[in-house]
């Protein structure tokens, strides 16, 4: 018989994003529900992007810039690297695979701390990677186990600050010192800041400021989160020219789509929206952080727009906040089972979540 599907598969589930809110509002009928469950940006998209889809939206029988030369451009002057150094992706996710395509072989090791943003696990496996897993130690990714799993086998160590799912930040300290001693010919770092707006401690390195020292890091960023474009998928990767022309090589010529170049190009800026989304979130997260700790739970102190909090009970849980209008992650899902992990939301919500806890 011939085989036709590739034997990694028959190990792997697909991605379980639940039904799409309108279908679960309609399911269980609570036409308010909001949803704290994907960490997306409680105001709302920036409004300037908003404005260039309409202008944009006569236009979209035309292909996209497969190369978002613009908005590479506009990311260049923002960050102070040449456009050369930056890659746009179908959101960060697809960074994540075109890393995978690019650099990952069978037998090839990735260190991956744990739990972690799923899919760095599933793009190393699929392109037939053997992930060798680094626990997190009191939600702490433990950079000196990650460096002692490192070994000549090891193609990348995927890191993640502020980490998805545990919230918590690598020390810029810290960060160096392991930089350091994985040395010149390192394997590729990926440092995903999917969330560095959100992250108050001036002791948080960002990434991309460390690229001439650590030619081998690759950071990757996002316009989900901040900017609020979550549905029209757009990230980036800023690493060195030969990883980014490397990049190049293995995405879809039209990777990124007409709409979705020019809200971000819109949105970056959209100084004013940006700073409102911090500063709500900041301000709204330290409310919540000190009325969840008045109540006695407990949780590592929050740098990214989500809380991760141990719970009793976290299914039954989640499925009365559901009911009452809030949709909030089953910490097992996220490898974190007794926890429920939530995005910070409006004042209103965020009151309507505590009084329901
Ligand atoms: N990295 C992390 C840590 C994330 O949490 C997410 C989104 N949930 C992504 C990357 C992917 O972001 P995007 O929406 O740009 O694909």
């Amino acid at each position: 018989m011939r085989r036709l599907w590739r034997s990694v598969l028959d190990g792997l589930v697909p991605y379980d994003a639940g039904l799409p809110l309108e279908a679960l509002a309609r399911q269980i009928g609570r036409p308010d529900l909001v949803r704290l469950s994907a960490n997306e940006n409680p105001l709302g998209p920036s409004p300037l992007a908003v404005a260039a889809v309409e202008r944009e939206a006569p236009r979209i029988h035309l292909y996209p810039d497969g190369g978002s030369t613009a908005l590479r451009e506009a990311l260049g002057r923002s960050h102070a690297v040449a456009p050369s150094q930056i890659v746009v992706g179908n959101g960060a996710d697809e960074l994540i695979a075109l890393i995978a395509a690019a650099a990952f072989e069978a037998g090839d090791e990735v260190v991956v701390p744990m739990p972690s943003f799923e899919p760095y696990e599933i793009s190393a496996r699929l392109a037939g990677g053997r992930v060798v897993e680094s626990p997190l130690v009191d939600y702490q990714t433990d950079l000196d186990d990650v460096l002692r799993r490192v070994s000549d086998r090891t193609k990348a160590v995927m890191l993640c600050s502020p980490h998805n799912p545990a919230t918590t930040i690598i020390r810029r300290g810290a960060l160096l010192a392991f930089l350091d001693a994985l040395g010149p010919d390192s394997p590729l770092v990926v440092l995903d800041q999917a969330y560095i707006d959100f992250c108050d401690e001036p002791d948080h390195p960002d990434g991309i400021r460390l690229l001439e020292r650590y030619p081998r890091l690759v950071v990757l960023r996002t316009f989900s989160k901040i900017a609020g474009l979550a549905g029209l998928r757009v990230g980036y990767a800023v690493a060195s020219a030969e990883a980014i022309d490397r990049f190049n090589r293995v995405r879809a010529p039209y990777n990124v789509n007409r709409l979705g170049q020019i809200a971000a190009l819109a949105a970056l800026d959209d100084h004013a929206h940006t700073e409102k989304t911090r500063q709500l979130v900041l301000e709204e997260r330290a409310y919540l952080s000190a009325e969840l700790i008045k109540r006695g739970y407990s949780f590592p102190p929050s740098q990214a727009n989500f809380l991760l909090v141990a719970v009793p009970d976290a299914p039954g849980l989640r499925t009365r906040l559901m009911r009452e209008g809030i949709l909030v992650r089953d910490g097992a899902g996220v490898g974190f089972p007794s926890h429920l992990r939530f995005a910070v939301g409006l004042r209103e919500t965020n009151d309507k979540l505590l009084s329901l806890l």
